[in-house]
């Protein structure tokens, strides 16, 4: 028999991510900077100060080829669903900051499983070496999604930036311009 999805925080967990529109990449931000979460959080972006970026990037999101499957899936955005085997994807061009992807593709998974009822994995795949790692919903990904959450919530409410020091992630952020650092 399936086993079925339970998580005494589904109900609080859902309702936070309601309220405040979070989706994937908020996750993966905060676990990587939490200036570039806030920046996110609050839709500060380099598009609003540069039409020529925001002409850019528009060109590539109708470009970007996702599974038509995912539209529409209360604000989700993976790159694939496997609905038979309760799978969600996550492509990656490098195999870089691992621990904020796997917090993306898991919050992913645990959507789905709060919205169906199974329990469904996160699978990321790294299109530069064709590998891949499977992403379970267990007890330290789940406290770990709880936490970020109440994190997520703490810097919507924060007016100010928070403060930020340089970190190798900086040289390729597209905020870098604006950021300034500390
Ligand atoms: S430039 Fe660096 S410090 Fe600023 S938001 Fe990006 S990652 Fe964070």
């Amino acid at each position: 028999m399936t086993q079925r999805f339970q998580w005494n925080r589904s109900a609080a967990f859902s309702e936070r991510v309601d309220r405040l529109e979070l989706h994937g990449l908020h996750f993966q931000h905060v676990n990587l900077c939490e200036r570039r979460a806030w920046m996110y959080l609050h839709r500060v972006n380099f598009a609003q100060w540069n039409s020529r970026v925001a002409t850019g990037a528009a060109h590539q999101a109708t470009h970007y080829k996702r599974d038509r499957s995912t539209v529409g899936l209360f604000g989700l955005a993976p790159d694939r669903v496997d609905w038979d085997q309760a799978i969600v994807f996550e492509n990656k061009g490098t195999g870089g900051a691992s621990g904020a992807v796997d917090r993306q593709v898991g919050f992913y998974a645990l959507m789905l499983s709060i919205a169906t009822g199974r329990i469904w994995t996160g699978r990321v795949q790294v299109l530069t070496n064709r590998r891949w790692r499977e992403v379970s919903l267990d007890d330290a990904l789940l406290d770990g999604l709880w936490a970020d959450s109440l994190k997520l919530e703490q810097l919507f409410f924060n007016e100010r930036v928070p403060g930020a020091h340089r970190i190798g992630l900086c040289a390729s952020c597209s905020l870098a311009p604006f950021c300034g650092h500390d």
